[in-house]
């Protein structure tokens, strides 16, 4: 079973955000002006059914598209028990 959850209501998915990569290699070490300018909601998560969800993510600074499917399981994405 597959779910793919693609929203353009970021805010719902805000909670799984990333840094982008590209825009701030150093992530949460990076200074706090930093992080907040990059950090980015997914614009799709894709569940297969385990604990593991894939969130896709686009950079609103410099177009960077990337995926995590380390980051986030499906428990806190909201979508297993
Ligand atoms: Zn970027």
């Amino acid at each position: 079973m597959t779910t793919i959850v693609a929203t353009n209501d970021s805010r719902r998915l805000q909670f799984l955000d990333d840094y982008c990569p590209r825009c701030n290699p150093a992530g949460h070490y990076a200074d706090s002006r930093v992080r907040l300018a990059t950090l980015t909601a997914p614009t799709s998560l894709t569940w297969h059914g385990g604990r593991r969800v894939v969130c896709r993510y686009q950079c609103e600074g410099c177009g960077h598209r990337w995926r995590r499917a380390d980051l986030w399981d499906a428990q806190s994405a909201g979508l297993a028990a």
